[in-house]
């Protein structure tokens, strides 16, 4: 038997495994279930490859999408593995008969194909011997993930068929529901799990706020053209089929080519978008989220959002397929106000109250994470349950820019006050028009119009009034709630002691940092 070693320099060229990807191959060949869930980028495509090389035995590999099949078939084949792929619907009779009699390292198929294909394939097959059963992408097999596909959820049929071969479960998604919902799923049997960290230490984080319209889309022009110039590949993640076309639009007005890539091309279109920048013929990919799952590039540079993702889960997966290959790039989200409290539009066709408010709850992460102003790495890996033990992690925008900060007390006791005085019943926007002294309808007849408040906070916009609001939630001193459909600010008990403590001959001093929408 070959030593995993010299079989990871013959066939990949690389001399040392990483740390966990030995444990888990390990495990594997020991015929044990495992799930791993590993960043994108950590090379968990190592840990099923192996295992049918040492024990010379296919390994069956579920994947979601033939181009990504297509594609990892290619590369597989230019090492020298045997390796191939059975599709849905295409006429692969010569395939399937070699596949049966055990003639691939690497055999992969779509779930649905998995889950329909004639038991005597499985029992002719285990004649052979099979090496492991992996399921890639495995959080499409739960609901609580950000990508639920109904066909993996049927693979749970081939663990009576498929006995004592290992299950091997891998994905970039880390709740803790997720995992149990894998294993489950997948009727997995004491299995091994491996979760890593999720830091990607080589990835810049940076938000900035936008205003809709062709002016800012220039200016994003501009910035891709200075990426284009120094060779790097980008994505640029679009929220809808629109905006796709009019950033491709302009690129391609100032002279950039791109590929364009979204759910209404016809299928050969997309493969065409994708196959064309996957091998560096194209340098930019503008896309809605139909883009990308396990697109396997290793050299993209940048990921821009234009737009805000409506999960912080699928903004980190998105974001995570640049710098695969470990090299410094950037994720840059552009959000619009306008663009929040858009729970609604996604809520509309789910049934159950629990479904909208996870949808809702999903939305406010990825608001706060845009209006953060500290370390967005730390809140991110905190999100996913990771701690981070500095306060800082110098490569964010939040880290490196110089902060400007100053003594806010007095407007944050208006807004708070404000809001008190509102009896905490609005969001943020009904108490910040009080302040403006607007005399809109929905104010006269609350009779908002006649506190003592009305009108003290006319010097600021409304945006700057929101950037503090925002600022006081993350604090502590604001408490917002959500519910299915809408969500309140309320004043904390920490704000009410803070509102407690202004009295005439003492002011508190709050020193807060200045954002980008406050500085204009
Ligand atoms: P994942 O599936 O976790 O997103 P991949 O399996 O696509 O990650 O691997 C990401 C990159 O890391 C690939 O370019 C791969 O060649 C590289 N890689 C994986 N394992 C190793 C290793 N042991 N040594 C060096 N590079 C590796
Ligand atoms: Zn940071």
């Amino acid at each position: 038997m070959d030593t995993m070693p010299s079989l990871l320099k013959t066939y990949f060229g690389f001399s040392d495994f990483r740390c966990y990807q030995k444990d888990v191959i390990e495990k594997i060949i020991e015929r044990r279930d495992c799930l791993v869930v590993m960043a994108t980028g950590s090379g968990k495509s190592l840990c099923y490859q192996i295992p049918p090389l040492v024990v010379k035995k296919t390994g069956i590999v579920v994947s979601p999408l033939i181009s990504l099949m297509q594609d990892q078939v290619m590369a597989l084949k230019e090492r020298g593995i045997k390796a191939e792929y059975l599709g849905s619907a295409q006429k692969d009779s010569t395939v399937h008969s070699k596949a049966e009699r055990g003639q691939f390292d690497i055999l992969f198929m779509t779930p649905e194909r998995a889950c329909t294909i004639p038991n005597s394939f499985w029992s002719n097959l285990l004649k052979s011997g099979i090496s492991l059963f992996a399921v890639d992408e495995a959080h499409c097999i739960s609901e609580w993930g950000h990508d639920f596909r109904v066909e993996y959820k049927h693979l749970d049929k081939l663990r009576e068929v498929l006995l004592d071969v290992p299950f091997v479960g891998l994905t970039a998604t880390a709740t803790d529901k997720v995992r149990f919902d894998i294993i489950n799923s997948l009727k997995m049997n004491n299995p091994y799990v491996m979760v890593g960290s999720f830091d990607r230490g080589n990835l810049f984080y940076g938000v900035k706020p936008f205003n809709r319209g062709q002016s800012f889309i220039d200016e994003l022009v501009r910035e891709i053209s200075k990426e284009v110039a120094s060779g790097g590949s980008t994505i640029v993640y679009c929220t809808t089929i629109k905006d796709v076309e009019q950033i491709y639009k302009s690129l391609a007005e100032a002279g950039i080519e791109a590929g364009m890539y979204h759910g209404q091309m016809n299928g050969k279109a997309r493969e065409e978008s994708h196959r064309l920048f996957v091998r560096d013929e194209l340098q930019i990919m503008v896309a809605t989220i139909a883009f990308g799952m396990g697109i396997d590039k290793p050299n993209i540079r940048q990921v821009i959002h234009y737009g805000c993702p409506k999960s912080l889960e699928s903004y980190y997966q998105e974001s995570g397929r640049c710098g695969r290959d470990g090299i410094e790039s950037v994720c840059w989200l552009y959000y619009s106000r306008s663009g929040f409290a858009k729970g609604e539009f996604y809520c509309g066709d789910l049934k159950t109250e629990n479904q909208r408010r996870a949808v809702m709850e999903s939305l406010l992460a990825a608001e706060r994470y845009c209006v953060l102003t500290t370390c967005r790495r730390k809140f991110l890996l905190e999100y996913f349950g990771e701690k981070f033990s500095a306060d800082r992690c110098g490569n964010c925008d939040n880290c490196k820019i110089l902060r400007k900060e100053r003594d806010l007390s007095r407007e944050a006791f208006l807004l708070m006050a404000c809001i008190h005085s509102c009896r905490g019943r609005w969001g943020l926007n009904m108490p910040i028009d009080v302040l403006r002294g607007s005399r809109a309808k929905k104010i006269l007849d609350a009779r908002f119009d006649i506190l003592p408040l009305h009108g003290l906070g006319k010097s600021y916009p409304a945006n700057w009034w929101k950037a503090l609001g925002h600022q006081l939630i993350s604090q502590g001193y604001l408490k917002e709630i959500v519910t299915d459909v809408y969500k309140t600010v309320s004043v904390s008990s920490k704000g009410e002691q803070f509102l407690a403590s202004f009295t005439p001959d003492h002011q508190p001093t709050l020193v807060l940092l200045l954002t980008a929408e406050m500085l204009g």
